[in-house]
């Protein structure tokens, strides 16, 4: 669950950011949200993952109200969620399972449970059969899927994707986001942030556009593979 209430964003440098941002997602939900470059939309994710505080209203996350979250209880709020980036953020000495087993180990996970959970979030992916192999050998698709893997490990309640097919070729592009939605049909909200319009309107679903710091679009819309069955269709974001 995420709800921003009333929430500006000005930088130290003075450079206003976020302005009056309200929004609401539920638990189950998949949400793409849009917007042009210097937009906000960094800052939105920034301040979910408590990377930034609002300068002024309240934002929630799993219900943690990050605004009064103490520093020590951060790693505990952070673990509900997973975070998937542009360029991977794998690292390059490890294999496949150790980059995703190194997420489990940080939280002192039992050896038995890690044995397990790894192979499993990797079949979920696809990549059962690349567990020995090193970033560098795999594809850019191959190897976002094996961040989504990372992101998937500790089970999180909610994924944040921050334009994760943008250094990916179009074609695997739908296969990632194909891949979100699965996710999202077992439960886990995701919320991901893309340029690729022509992706937002293929797959549909609720789309929230910030336009200099304001949210100016925030609907269901209908996509093209009648998967999230929006209401209608709309060319106005
Ligand atoms: P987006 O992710 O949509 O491209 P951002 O959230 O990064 O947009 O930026 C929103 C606004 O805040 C822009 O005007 C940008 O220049 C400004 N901004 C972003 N990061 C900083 C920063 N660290 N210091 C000052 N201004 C920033």
């Amino acid at each position: 669950m995420v709800e921003f209430k009333n929430v500006f964003y000005t930088y130290p440098n003075g450079q206003h950011a976020l302005h009056n941002v309200n929004l609401e997602i539920a638990d189950g939900e998949f949400v793409f949200v849009v917007g042009s470059n210097g937009a906000g939309k960094s800052t939105l994710i920034k301040l979910m993952l408590r990377e930034l505080t609002a300068t002024q209203g309240s934002v929630t996350v799993n219900g943690y109200n990050l605004s009064k979250l103490k520093q020590r209880k951060v790693p505990e709020f952070r673990r509900t969620i997973g975070v998937v980036f542009q360029d991977y953020r794998l690292i390059p000495e490890l294999t496949v399972y150790d980059n995703v087993a190194f997420a489990l180990r940080v939280t002192d996970a039992p050896k038995r449970y890690i044995r397990s959970r790894v192979p499993y979030v990797l079949s979920l992916v696809g990549l059962s059969h690349k567990a020995k192999s090193r970033p560098e050998d795999l594809s850019g698709g191959e190897q976002q899927r094996v961040a989504l893997a990372r992101a998937l490990v500790n089970d999180p309640e909610i994924i944040i994707a921050d334009e994760p097919t943008g250094n990916i070729d179009p074609q695997r592009s739908y296969e990632i986001v194909d891949l979100l939605h699965q996710i999202n049909n077992c439960g886990t909200t995701v919320l991901m942030v893309t340029h690729q319009h022509e992706l937002v309107k293929y797959f549909g679903g609720r789309i929230i556009n910030i336009n200099t710091g304001s949210i100016v679009f925030n609907e269901v819309i209908g996509g093209q593979d009648g998967a999230s069955g929006g209401q209608y269709e709309t060319d106005e974001f």
